[in-house]
């Protein structure tokens, strides 16, 4: 019943706006509920560096049943744990580090960039500075984010070479399978000396990444990788490797090196993937 809704809806065009305003609907439930339940702990501690305000703590976020075993197993650094979302705007720790990245160490005024996938936070933060082109495979899914959405498979992008100064793409290459393409074709689409911003969740934990490129089982990929769209975990220093061989010069920024962020309550042990052509 569910599915054949779904598909009426999608042939009328309908299912995207019902679908995004209802998930806006819920994150505006979940915003006004945290800041109440956590009006209690103003003050300060931890800075939202979106919305500017302070709190003793940030509220959590846990990852669900079917995918802790696998987070949990390999120690993945994914978005999940304490100190998260921003009670009063519910930034996440992932977006806080991109943006004060953004802030201190690139040039993003009148720039042409291209923001995949986009969060909304981040694109609000970049539409009034650069040039913004935003894309995904499912662009309808993001059409409450900026209506000009476009469709775009990253590996095989239709953008002529050295359009961008800079690519936004975080937290997508463990959804792609062909995740090597999808690096060459955002290289390709840099502008000498652009730079990527193409941030992954990964573990130290296992030697090598663990993956199945052919998977198309939400439960198995919950189980496997921790997620029920994701291809892979990647070994971070593997994931460097494959950024290199598709030409990019990559500085990975420890989180010993991040730890003057910490206020931002950015996730703890994470880094910053600073990837170049
Ligand atoms: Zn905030």
């Amino acid at each position: 019943m569910k599915t054949i809704l779904k598909k009426i809806l999608q042939k009328a065009g309908l299912y995207f706006f019902l679908q995004g305003n209802y998930r806006s609907f819920l994150s505006f439930i979940d915003r006004m509920s945290l800041r109440i339940r956590y009006s209690k702990y103003k003050g300060s501690g931890y800075e939202c560096n979106f919305c500017g305000r302070s709190y003793k703590k940030f509220a959590p976020r846990y990852s669900s049943k079917e995918d802790e075993g696998a987070l949990k197993k390999y120690d993945v650094i994914a978005g999940k744990g304490e100190n998260i979302y921003c009670p009063y705007c519910m930034s996440t720790a992932r977006e806080r580090l991109i943006v004060q990245m953004l802030k201190d160490h690139f040039t993003t005024d009148h720039k042409r960039i291209l923001h995949i996938s986009p969060e909304k936070k981040i694109f609000n933060y970049l539409r009034t500075r650069a040039n913004v082109t935003t894309a995904d495979i499912v662009p309808g899914f993001y059409k409450l984010i900026d209506h000009n959405v476009e469709y775009a498979d990253v590996t095989r992008l239709s953008f002529p070479d050295e359009t961008f100064d800079l690519v936004i793409g975080n937290h997508i290459m463990e959804h792609i399978p062909g995740d090597k393409k999808a690096m060459h074709e955002i290289f390709r689409v840099l502008k000498n000396g652009g730079q990527a911003i193409l941030q992954v969740p990964f573990s130290e934990v296992i030697s090598e990444t663990i993956e199945d490129p052919d998977i198309n089982d939400p439960g198995k990929q919950s189980e496997l990788f921790g997620q029920k769209d994701h291809v892979r975990i990647y070994n971070i220093q593997d994931y460097i490797g494959r950024l290199k061989n598709a030409g990019f010069t990559v500085n990975y920024i420890s989180p010993v090196m991040l730890k003057k962020y910490s206020m931002y309550a950015i996730q703890p042990g994470e880094g910053f993937i600073d990837i170049r052509k």
